[in-house]
């Protein structure tokens, strides 16, 4: 049985284990069938609480006590400098299918997300990093991270790495992503996001598979960035178990993650939201446009802040 889980590869300080999720994930989801899936952005601008987690959630599996603000200043592994702050994607492994969104697009949600500067490096196969992807294409995420560790630019606030390939992490199976905030370096998979993965030869829905490439981004770059899993409310930054989790995951991030991200970047929260807004509607995600442009428009767009516990 094949199953999927969004990882956070914590560094050696606190090696996390993570148990098998109990309930079967490949399959495709209902957004892979047409369906549309009703978002938290539909429920109006304001932040939603986490509701306890149901069987085989990434909560019910891993429970977590999430982090407040007061932990992440104190944790986090690096602190950004003028000289270091730049983000740096990258892909690595064969030709991606045609559904994969383009490193361009991915960059400047990436920028208008985070508000630190991206780049782009080349792209580089799984040979020339002196890695080989066992058949059917699958190879360890820490493999990866370690070779990719010696290409980091001296100006990179982090280095995230995507593939085709499907990735395994040691203690839980296939993973969508892993990464290391000591290390400064994540990979991240786009092979599950695709419905050819699970039906041998159906065509994508682009706008299914941009809208999951995109959280799964801001979720490992989040990790990146030091940001642990969100246990307070709906957050990009919560645990994900399986697709249909990273369906359900809103495109944004909580009060205290966004404060978190301020704390980072130092960026205004008004004109994030309006980047957001029109990298959404530019790419015809209306849920999430709608969303962020109320968002930006409200008194306090970072808050109001409740428990950073459930
Ligand atoms: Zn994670
Ligand atoms: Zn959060």
């Amino acid at each position: 049985m094949v199953l999927a889980v969004l990882v956070m590869a914590c560094d050696q300080r606190a090696p996390r284990q993570l148990a098998l999720p109990a309930a079967p994930v490949d399959a495709p989801t209902a957004a892979d069938a047409g369906v549309t899936v009703v978002h938290i952005e539909d429920a109006g601008p304001g932040f939603q609480r986490l509701a306890p987690p149901e069987q085989g959630d990434w909560q019910a599996l891993h429970p977590e006590p999430g982090q407040t603000v007061a932990e992440f200043v104190r944790d986090r592994p690096h602190q950004l400098s003028r000289t270091r702050r730049t983000l740096y994607l990258m892909f690595v492994s064969g030709q991606p299918r045609d559904a994969t969104p383009k490193l361009t697009v991915l960059a400047s949600f990436v920028r208008a997300f985070f508000g630190l500067p991206v780049k782009l490096l080349p792209a580089t196969s799984l040979k020339a990093l002196g890695l080989r992807a066992p058949s059917p294409a699958r190879l360890a995420a820490k493999r990866l991270r370690r070779r990719l560790a010696a290409k980091i630019p001296v100006d990179a606030a982090a280095l995230l790495a995507l593939t085709d390939v499907d990735l395994t992490s040691d203690s839980v199976g296939s993973v969508f992503g892993e990464a290391s905030a000591r290390l400064r370096v994540g990979v991240a998979s786009v092979a599950r996001l695709h419905l050819g993965f699970y039906v041998y030869g159906a065509p994508s829905n682009k706008k299914v598979v941009l809208r999951r490439s995109l959280t799964l981004l801001a979720h490992e770059i989040g990790h990146l960035l030091g940001i642990e899993h969100c246990t307070a409310y709906r957050c990009v930054m919560n645990g994900v178990a399986s697709l249909r989790e990273l369906d359900n995951l809103p495109a944004h991030v909580c009060p205290h993650d966004l404060r978190k991200l301020v704390l980072t970047s130092e960026f205004d929260e008004r004109a994030r939201y309006r980047r957001l807004a029109a990298f959404y509607v530019q790419h015809g995600l209306n849920h999430e446009a709608i969303w962020a442009d109320a968002r930006g428009r409200v008194d306090d767009p970072t808050g109001p802040v409740g428990p950073a516990r459930p």
